[in-house]
Formats: C-alpha cells, sequence, structure tokens
C-alpha cells in the first residue's frame, strides 16, 4: 500500500476515523523524523499488531529549549516517508510549525512531579512541550494504540500518566530500545558525533552493562551500582555525566536498593552532544 500524507488535524482525522468505521485498528507512532531502526521497530511493531498504522513527523519546536539544537536537527522527510512506508505506514502526518502552533497559541499541558526530575530538572519546558504535542498530535490521530521507546524512559512515564489522568483513550505501547551492534543506543543525535566521540559514547551502554553486571551478581546497594557507572564514564575523557541514576520505574524517585521495578538511568554530554540511555532491572529489560 502507498504511504498517504495528511498536512492538517482534520485530514488526518478523516482518514483514521473512515478505518476506524471499517472495524479496523489503528496504531499511531510520533516521531521527529531522521528515521533509523529505533523509530522502524516501533512502526513494524505497530503494523504487526494493528490493521493500520500512521507516523507523524514534525520536529516540536516547544521541547526544545532556546540554548538547544532545533536549528540543525536533521530533517529528510522524503527519505523518511519512503522508509517508513516500507515499515509498514500507512498513513504520515507531516504539519507545519503554523498548524499546530497557530499565532496566539497559549495552551499547554503541564505534568506536576514526574516532569521536574532527571530530564525535567535539566531541561525545565522539555515535558511541557512533549506532553502538549504528543495530546494534540493524538487529536489529529485518534489511534487505538500509540507507539513508544523505551529509549526515551522518562517520556514513557509521563506519557503513560498524562493519558491516565487525562482519560485519553488510547493504549500506550513501549517497546524495547534499538541498538548499534556495539550497544550504543540509536538516536538521531549520534549523527551529531565526529568519530573520536562515537566510540566514548559507548560509555553510556557500558555502563548500564556494569550495573546490569553487578545485580546479576547479587548487589543491590544502588550508591555502589551508581558510583560503578560514574567511574566508567569517568573513563570517556570527552564524557560529562549530567545525571547517572537508579531509580523506581513509576514514581522516578531514586532508590537505595535495586529491586526489578527499578532502572538505571543516564545522561550525558559527549563532546556537545548530548545522549540519553538506561535499562531496567529485573523482569522487562532490553
Ligand atoms: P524521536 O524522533 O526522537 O522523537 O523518537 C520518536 C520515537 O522513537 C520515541 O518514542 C522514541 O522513544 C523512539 N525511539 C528513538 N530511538 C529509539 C531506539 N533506539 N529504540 C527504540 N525506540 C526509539
Amino acid at each position: 500500500m502507498t504511504l498517504q500524507r495528511a498536512c492538517t488535524p482534520s485530514e488526518a482525522r478523516d482518514v483514521v476515523r473512515a478505518w476506524q468505521r471499517e472495524g479496523l485498528r489503528v496504531g499511531f507512532v510520533p516521531t521527529m523524523g531522521a528515521l533509523h531502526e529505533g523509530h522502524l521497530s516501533l512502526l513494524r511493531a505497530s503494523a504487526a499488531e494493528c490493521d493500520r498504522t500512521v507516523i507523524s513527523i514534525y520536529v516540536n519546536p516547544t521541547q526544545f529549549a532556546p540554548t538547544e539544537d532545533l536549528a540543525k536537527y536533521p530533517r529528510r522527510l522524503d527519505a523518511d516517508c519512503r522508509a517508513a512506508a516500507e515499515a509498514g505506514a500507512d498513513l504520515c502526518f507531516c504539519p507545519s510549525d503554523a498548524v499546530m502552533y497557530p499565532d496566539g497559541f497559549a495552551t499547554y499541558v503541564v505534568q506536576e512531579g514526574l516532569t521536574g526530575v532527571l530530564e525535567g530538572a535539566s531541561r525545565p519546558t522539555h515535558f511541557r512541550g512533549v506532553l502538549t504535542i504528543v495530546c494534540k498530535l493524538l487529536h489529529g490521530v485518534p489511534a487505538d494504540r500509540a507507539y513508544f521507546g523505551q529509549k526515551d524512559f522518562q517520556q514513557t512515564v509521563v506519557v503513560r500518566r498524562m493519558v491516565r489522568d487525562l482519560g485519553m483513550p488510547v493504549e500506550v505501547r513501549v517497546m524495547p530500545t534499538v541498538r548499534e551492534p556495539d550497544g550504543l543506543a540509536m538516536s538521531s543525535r549520534n549523527a551529531y558525533l565526529n568519530a573520536e566521540e562515537r566510540v566514548q559514547a559507548l560509555c553510556l551502554s557500558t555502563a548500564l552493562k556494569e550495573a546490569q553486571r553487578l545485580y546479576a551478581e547479587g548487589r543491590t546497594d544502588a550508591d555502589a551500582l551508581r558510583e560503578a557507572m560514574r567511574r566508567t564514564i569517568a573513563e570517556a575523557p570527552l564524557a560529562r555525566p549530567d545525571y547517572v541514576e537508579i531509580v523506581d520505574r513509576e514514581t522516578l524517585e531514586p532508590l537505595q536498593t535495586v529491586t526489578g521495578r527499578a532502572v538505571a538511568v543516564l545522561a550525558v554530554k559527549v563532546g556537545e552532544t548530548r545522549l540519553i540511555d538506561n535499562a531496567p532491572f529485573g523482569e522487562g529489560e532490553d
């Protein structure tokens, strides 16, 4: 099937509603484009579980701080549409800024608590932008299921909470992180890394593996595991950790003892590029 395109929420909604009237189940994968295997794995999961799959490609300005990489974020819509179609997408929703943020735009989705820690502590307006755009995209694409990557762990937690708190009629599905063969989590931002930074960026996944190894050996003292991760990152001279934490997978509160509810999360600047990664302990490991 060829990929249809919709540029406004009402165009996308007409297509989705028509499918649903036929009794078809619709899956939705929101993205900012520059598609890689991580995004494509979400599309394939949706195509396997649903009758129709919608992708949105929209670089959302409100989730970037003024100092961040909005202007240089990679944009390649035509290549993305070809890759999305091959991975099973039926409709691409690619709105403009003017459509998503019309003049005088003044209403945002703000969540308390969960959005003030980890990514939210470093990027105070980030989740306000994420939740606002996810909510708006879901109005244009009223899908039965929405697919998100474990790669952006805190995003999955805050999106699930929004869906629950606001009673949004969509099932959130979270799929495992797709990695390069050496372990680096795939990210559109990996393209910013030069050769030396690319090598040193491995410290993120290596640190997470070290924490998992210690846990598998029976170590449950979270401070010891945090320290082991910090030591691993310190071996990469171009890497500067922002946070290195072990938190509860629902409350995001730092833990003293590692259990099957824990997730190791980290954000590290490698050169000028800020990378994030995470690894759940116990059940649900990817
Ligand atoms: P983005 O385009 O970065 O906003 O990401 C769109 C979706 O793809 C989000 O749900 C991300 O969590 C997910 N994603 C990004 N990288 C990966 C990855 N390496 N593996 C799985 N999902 C990913």
